[in-house]
C-alpha cells in the first residue's frame, strides 16, 4: 500500500509551487521507509502492545522530528506543512508510532519556544531530543483533572536554588520510556513549566494504563515525591505555564488533526479494496449505491479534514495566529476519522468486526483523537469563544 496520496501531493504543490519537487522527494523517500520499516509491524505493535521503538528510531534517523526545526538545532528548516504531511504517512501506517513521536515533538517545540538557551543546548542538541537519542513526555493531566487544567494540584516550591516537586500526573504518553518530562506544577506565582530528568530521585513511574487503542504507546502515571530539580530547569516564566501549554497544544492539535487524517485514509483504502472483492447477491458490494454513499462521505470528509489541517499548518508557518484553525482541524478531523473508521467496519461487515482483519485497529486509534489534547467538547467551546471574541 503506497502511503503518500495524490491528494497530499496536490495540496503541497498548491502551497509550494516552486519547491514542490524537493518536498515531493522527501515524502516519496519517507513513504518507502515507512512502508518497509513501520507498516509491516503495525498490527503486531497493536496486538502485542509493543512500544514501537525500532520504527521510531528509523524515523528519527530520517530526520522526521527535526525537519521543521531551524538549522541551528540541526534541523532542515522545512515548512511545517511538509512535516505535517510526513506525519500523515506515519499515522496511516501506525498510530502508536505517530502518537509517541507527536508528543515528543510537542515537547521539543515547547523547549524551542520557551526554554533557556542552556536547556535548549543541553536537551535539543547534546542529549539529542531532535535526533531521537533521548525521548520526551508532556505531563499536564492529573488524576483529578484533564480538561480543567486550572485544577492541577502538583506543587513546586522553591528552596534555595532548587524546586521541590510533589504530585501525580496520569495518562502520560511515553511514561517510563521517556528520558525527560515536561511537567506543569503550581508555584506561588501560579502554573509553571519544568523539565524533570527521568532519573531524578523522587520521580517514579506508577501504574501503566491499559487502553482501547494506540496499544503500542506507553501511557501511565508519573509520580513526584519530594523531587528536587535545579531552578535552572524552570521552562519559560514562573506563573506562565498554562500560556506555554496552550501554545504547545495549538501545535499538538495540528498534529492530532493530521494523525486523524492518516488513520481515516488507511481505513478508507481498506474499505475500497475490500468492497471490490467481496460479493453479495452476485455482485461486488462496491456496486451498491448505499456502499458508494459511505465512500462519497468518507472521501469528502477526509479531504476536508486534510485541507483544514494543512491550511492551519500553513498559518503556523506564516507566523500568524492559528489557535482557532488548529482547534477546528483537530475537532473536524478526529470526528471525521471516527466516522470513516466506523464506515469501514460496516463495509467489511462481520469481517470488519473480526480480530483477524486489521481495521478495528484504526477504529480504536481514531477514538483517542477526539479526547486527547482537548476533547471535542472543549474545542467546540474554544472555537465558539474565539468566534464571539472576534466580532
Ligand atoms: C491515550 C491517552 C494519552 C494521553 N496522553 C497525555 C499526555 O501525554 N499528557 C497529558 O498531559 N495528558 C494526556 N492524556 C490526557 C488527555 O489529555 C485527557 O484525557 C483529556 O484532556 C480529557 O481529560 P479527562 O480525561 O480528565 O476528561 P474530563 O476533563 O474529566 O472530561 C470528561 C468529559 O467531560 C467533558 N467536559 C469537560 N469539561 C467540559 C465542559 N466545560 N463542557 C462540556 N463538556 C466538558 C469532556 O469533553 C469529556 O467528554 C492522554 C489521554 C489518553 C486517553
Amino acid at each position: 500500500m503506497a502511503l503518500y496520496t495524490e491528494d497530499q501531493k496536490r495540496i503541497l504543490k498548491t502551497l509550494y509551487p516552486n519547491d514542490f519537487e524537493d518536498y515531493d522527494i522527501i515524502l516519496r523517500t519517507l513513504d518507502k521507509v515507512i512502508e518497509k520499516e513501520v507498516l509491516p509491524r503495525a498490527e503486531e505493535v497493536d496486538g502485542e502492545k509493543i512500544f514501537p521503538k525500532e520504527g521510531m528510531d528509523t524515523l528519527f534517523e530520517e530526520g522526521l522530528v527535526s525537519m521543521s526545526f531551524p538549522p541551528e538545532y540541526g534541523g532542515l528548516g522545512l515548512p511545517y506543512p511538509v512535516y505535517i504531511a510526513c506525519m500523515e504517512l506515519v499515522s496511516k501506517a501506525c498510530a502508536s508510532t505517530s502518537i509517541s513521536l507527536a508528543i515528543h515533538s510537542t515537547v521539543c517545540e515547547g523547549l524551542r519556544l520557551f526554554a533557556s538557551e542552556e536547556l535548549k543546548k543541553t536537551w535539543l542538541l547534546e542529549k539529542g531530543l531532535l535526533e531521537g537519542r533521548s525521548l520526551a513526555a508532556f505531563a499536564l493531566t492529573e488524576p483529578g483533572c484533564g480538561s480543567d487544567a486550572g485544577a492541577i494540584r502538583t506543587k513546586a516550591r522553591l528552596e534555595g536554588d532548587e524546586y521541590v516537586i510533589d504530585g501525580t500526573k496520569t495518562f502520560i504518553t511515553n511514561a517510563g520510556v521517556a528520558d525527560v518530562y515536561f511537567v506543569f506544577a503550581l508555584t506561588d506565582n501560579g502554573p509553571t513549566a519544568f523539565l524533570v530528568e527521568a532519573d531524578r530521585p523522587g520521580l517514579s513511574i506508577g501504574k501503566d494504563i491499559p487502553k482501547v487503542g494506540v496499544k503500542g504507546t506507553k501511557t501511565g502515571e508519573v509520580i513526584f515525591e519530594d523531587c528536587r530539580i535545579p531552578s535552572s530547569n524552570l521552562v519559560g516564566t514562573e506563573g506562565k505555564g498554562f500560556k506555554h501549554a496552550k501554545e504547545m497544544l495549538n501545535r499538538g492539535r495540528l498534529t492530532i488533526g493530521v494523525l486523524s487524517v492518516g488513520i481515516a485514509q488507511a481505513a478508507l483504502e481498506k474499505a475500497l479494496r475490500y468492497s471490490k472483492e467481496r460479493k453479495a447477491f452476485g455482485t461486488p458490494i462496491s456496486s451498491f449505491q448505499l456502499t458508494q454513499e459511505k465512500f462519497a462521505n468518507m472521501v469528502t470528509e477526509i479531504n476536508a479534514a486534510r485541507l483544514l489541517t494543512y491550511y492551519a499548518a500553513s498559518l503556523k508557518e506564516q507566523g500568524v495566529p492559528f489557535a482557532s484553525e488548529a482547534a477546528q482541524a483537530k475537532l473536524f478531523a478526529s470526528e471525521a476519522s471516527v466516522r470513516a473508521c466506523d464506515n469501514t467496519i460496516q463495509v467489511l461487515g462481520g469481517y470488519g468486526y473480526a480480530d483477524e482483519y486489521d481495521v478495528h485497529r484504526h477504529w480504536r486509534d481514531a477514538k483517542l483523537m477526539t479526547i486527547g489534547e482537548g476533547s471535542s467538547e472543549i474545542l467546540r467551546l474554544l472555537i465558539a469563544h474565539m468566534a464571539l471574541k472576534a466580532v
